[in-house]
C-alpha cells in the first residue's frame, strides 16, 4: 500500500512549489487539489493519465474515499493544498481519518502565502527594534476563533500581524485593530493573490485602507498585513554590523 502525500502548493506562482513537491506531483497517479485556491497552472506538472480531482466540490468523506481507494491499489496519491499545509490547511482531520484506516501519510512543506506576500512586497516582518514577533491570525467566520485569541488582544502588542481569511470584513478588522491599540496612522497593506499574475498590492493606513480595498473590489484570496514593519522607520541589524563581533566574524577594532 502506498502512502498519501500532502503537498504544499505554494502561494500561486507555479515555480514556488518545493522541488520535493514538484517531483511528487510529476509522478502522481492521483492528485486531489484544492481548486478554490491552488493555481491550476501547477497541474501542468502532472503526468499524462494522472487522475485529477478538485476537492472544492467534495466532502471530507469523498476525499478520504478517493485516497483510500488509490492507496490500496498502490497508486501515488498527492493531496495538493495552497501555501503550506500547516496554516489553515484542515490537515488534521484528513490525517486522523487516514490513521483510522491504517493509511500512512507524509507532509511536504510549502511556501505559505504570507511569505509570498512579503517577498512580493520586498519587506521583512521582523525589523530590528521595530518588531521581533509575527502574529498569524484571522477573525471568526463560519469557523469560530477561541475567545482568548480575539484580534483586539493581539493588537495590543502592536507587533507585525498577518490576517488570513478576513478580507471580506476589512472594516470590522480595522475597527477591532484600532480598539486593540494600533494607532490610526499604522501602515497596513492588503495583498491580493500574492505571487499570481493577477497580484495586487494595496498600501495604506488604518484610516484609509477599507476605502481602497472597496475601490479595488477585493473580496477574497487576500491577506491583510499590519504593523510598523511596513513603515518608514527601521534600524540596521547587528548581524552585519562591522563593529559587532559574533561567532562567525570578529569586529573591526
Ligand atoms: N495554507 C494556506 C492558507 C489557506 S487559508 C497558506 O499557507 O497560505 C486561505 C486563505 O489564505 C485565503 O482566504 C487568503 O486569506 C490566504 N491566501 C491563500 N493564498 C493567497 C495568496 N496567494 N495571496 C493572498 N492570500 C492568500
Amino acid at each position: 500500500m502506498e502512502k498519501i502525500y500532502f503537498v504544499g502548493a505554494g502561494p500561486g506562482d507555479k515555480e514556488l512549489i518545493t522541488l520535493k513537491g514538484y517531483k511528487l506531483l510529476s509522478k502522481a497517479d492521483i492528485v486531489i487539489y484544492a481548486g478554490s485556491l491552488v493555481n491550476p497552472e501547477l497541474l501542468d506538472y502532472c503526468k499524462d493519465g494522472c487522475s485529477i480531482y478538485d476537492s472544492s466540490k467534495m466532502s471530507l468523506e469523498e476525499i478520504i474515499g478517493l485516497m483510500e481507494e488509490g492507496a490500496k491499489k498502490g497508486k501515488i496519491v498527492v493531496r495538493l493544498q495552497t501555501g503550506d499545509i500547516s496554516i489553515y490547511g484542515s490537515i488534521r482531520e484528513q490525517g486522523e481519518e487516514l490513521k483510522k484506516l491504517g493509511i500512512e501519510y507524509e507532509s511536504i512543506a510549502g511556501v505559505s502565502s504570507f511569505l509570498g506576500a512579503a517577498a512580493s512586497m520586498g519587506i521583512e516582518y521582523t525589523v530590528p527594534e521595530i518588531s521581533q514577533s509575527l502574529i498569524i491570525t484571522r477573525i471568526e467566520g463560519r469557523t469560530p476563533v477561541p475567545e482568548k485569541e480575539k484580534i483586539e488582544s493581539f493588537a495590543s502588542h502592536q507587533t507585525s500581524m498577518v490576517i488570513f481569511l478576513s478580507i471580506q470584513r476589512i472594516e470590522e478588522v480595522v475597527k477591532r485593530l484600532l480598539e486593540g491599540g494600533y494607532k490610526k496612522e499604522t501602515p497596513i497593506s492588503v495583498v491580493y493573490k500574492a505571487t499570481w499574475k493577477e497580484e495586487k498590492i494595496i498600501i495604506g493606513n488604518l484610516e484609509n485602507i477599507s476605502e481602497k480595498v472597496k475601490k479595488e473590489n477585493i473580496k477574497k484570496t487576500a491577506l491583510i498585513l499590519v504593523g510598523d514593519f511596513l513603515g518608514d522607520n527601521y534600524n540596521y541589524s547587528k548581524l552585519y554590523d562591522k563593529y559587532f563581533s559574533h561567532e562567525y566574524r570578529k569586529a573591526i577594532e
